[in-house]
């Protein structure tokens, strides 16, 4: 019987120790990443301009336990572990027999589980002397977590953030200037990526892939500057697999065990965070936990790319990888959850989906927003936009256990608080969000781009 518990938390000594690495469970080998230019299979020198050697050795990597430096734990520390929550009141809302649990990510300085990785990632330049770091953002929750990261080891941040949300979201990008980082939107004049894409489109809303381009030329070109990824790479799922560890700890002292494991997709940091761990007991032990990632409609990266070979950005400065993609040059719509505008996946998630370890499922943006504030009005909390596509699936699979009347564990990752996305909640209200159809024919004309192998 499942205990009575509202929410668990552990102590800091019940941290998770090491980070879980899928690449020594997959069901198949991963495929490399390839050279942009030359097709052939990148290798750490094509790395080694744009990161530091501890975590090009992580990207790699097979085996199963990476150990967390203490220091690192110690900052960890400063808000994780992170509660489990049983949504009662929401289970009550929903007449539902199913029981639903949140892991609250949104309790960081940053507000998302992004700091995960970037105090990690931070850890590893300082240590390998580097002074300086450039990213990308979308909606500005990865730029606002190197920024944090970056002001606790005193290293400079520099931040390419989407067009688009830069101009809607300026609160993100006082964040940053308040932890020290340097905030520019993107497309800029100050790399040759961002000046081709202004000469062609002066009112470019921008793109992750395009920022990702500028952000990346500009550490490519300076012996000072590395280059930081807050999703899609190995080592950056590795890093987040901290929620699921700690999730399932904490289910243990629910006196519960999952039965569904939910999460949404960008990049896939959030989902493989939460999900890797679980089916870590799927690979090795026989466990059946059913694993669902929820991506936007009208980027639907996984549900309807194509499984093959493309850049991580826009330009094609990135090396090659093997991931469910819409095309480089996609650019997505302008909806209200910006961190899931990404065309591509990370590979790892990939290649579960194809190997149908996982499944994928894409949700329009106002079924999300209703889910957003069904939750808000009884568990409290104002997700991310984000956030809501997973809250969508969780809350639509505890109503088909009404219907059946089985009464299974639903667990979904809150990625983020919505404190910043207010003005989304007051679209939404005011009726002026729209649910996008699917872009087919923008989608297969960036299908059409990709890169010939
Ligand atoms: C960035 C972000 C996401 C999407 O990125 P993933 O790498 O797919 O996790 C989801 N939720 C929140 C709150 C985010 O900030």
């Amino acid at each position: 019987m499942p205990s009575d518990l509202r929410k668990v938390v552990l102590s800091e000594n019940e941290m998770p120790r090491a980070w879980y690495n899928i690449a020594a469970d997959l069901p198949t080998p991963p495929h490399p990443p390839l050279h942009p230019g030359t097709h052939q299979p990148a290798g750490p020198a094509d790395l080694a301009p744009l990161f530091p050697e501890a975590l090009i050795r992580q990207e790699v990597s097979t085996e199963r336990y990476i150990e967390i430096p203490e220091e690192l734990v110690h900052l960890y520390a400063v808000w994780r572990p992170t509660p489990l929550v049983r949504a009662r009141t929401l289970e009550k809302a929903l007449d539902t027999p199913a029981r639903i649990y949140y892991k609250w990510e949104g309790c960081s300085p940053a507000g998302s589980h992004k700091p995960n990785t970037a105090l990690a990632q931070v850890y590893y330049n300082v240590k390998e002397g580097v002074k300086r770091i450039t990213t990308e953002t979308g909606a500005g929750q990865w730029g606002s977590a190197l920024a944090f990261a970056g002001s606790f080891f005193d290293v400079e941040i520099k931040v390419y953030m989407v067009r688009v949300s830069y101009d809607q979201k300026p609160y993100r990008r006082m964040m940053m200037q308040t932890w020290g980082a340097t905030c520019i939107p993107s497309p800029s004049t100050q790399t040759a990526s961002g000046r081709g894409i202004l000469e062609k489109d002066p009112n470019s809303p921008g793109s992750l892939g395009i920022a990702i381009s500028e952000a990346v030329e500009e550490a490519a070109g300076r012996d000072d500057t590395n280059y930081s990824l807050g999703s899609v790479l190995n080592h950056v799922l590795l890093h987040q697999t901290i929620i699921g560890q700690e999730t399932l700890k904490q289910l243990e002292v629910f006196d519960d065990r999952a039965d569904i494991v939910i999460g949404c997709h960008g990049g896939g940091s959030n989902f493989a965070g939460i999900s890797f761990p679980f089916l870590a007991e799927n690979f090795a032990k026989g466990a059946k936990y059913k694993v669902i990632a929820v991506e936007p409609f009208s980027c639907p990266t996984l549900t309807k790319g194509r499984f093959a070979y493309d850049f991580g950005d826009a330009v094609g400065h990135t090396p090659l990888m093997m991931m469910h993609t819409l095309g480089h040059d996609y650019i997505p719509p302008a909806i209200h959850a910006g961190g899931l505008r990404y065309h591509g996946a990370a590979p790892l998630v990939s290649l579960l989906v194809n190997h149908g370890s996982i499944e994928a499922r894409a949700v329009h943006q106002i079924p999300s927003f209703d889910a957003a504030v069904q939750f808000a009005r009884t568990e409290g909390h104002i997700p991310a936009p984000e956030s809501s596509h997973a809250i969508r699936a969780a809350i639509d699979e505890a109503l088909k256990c009404k219907e059946s009347g089985e009464s299974k564990a639903i667990v979904f990752n809150l990625s983020g608080h919505g404190h910043f996305d207010l003005t989304s909640y007051e679209r939404y209200f005011a009726g002026d969000l729209v649910d996008y159809e699917h872009p087919e024919s923008e989608i297969a004309t960036s299908l059409s781009h990709l890169p010939v192998m």
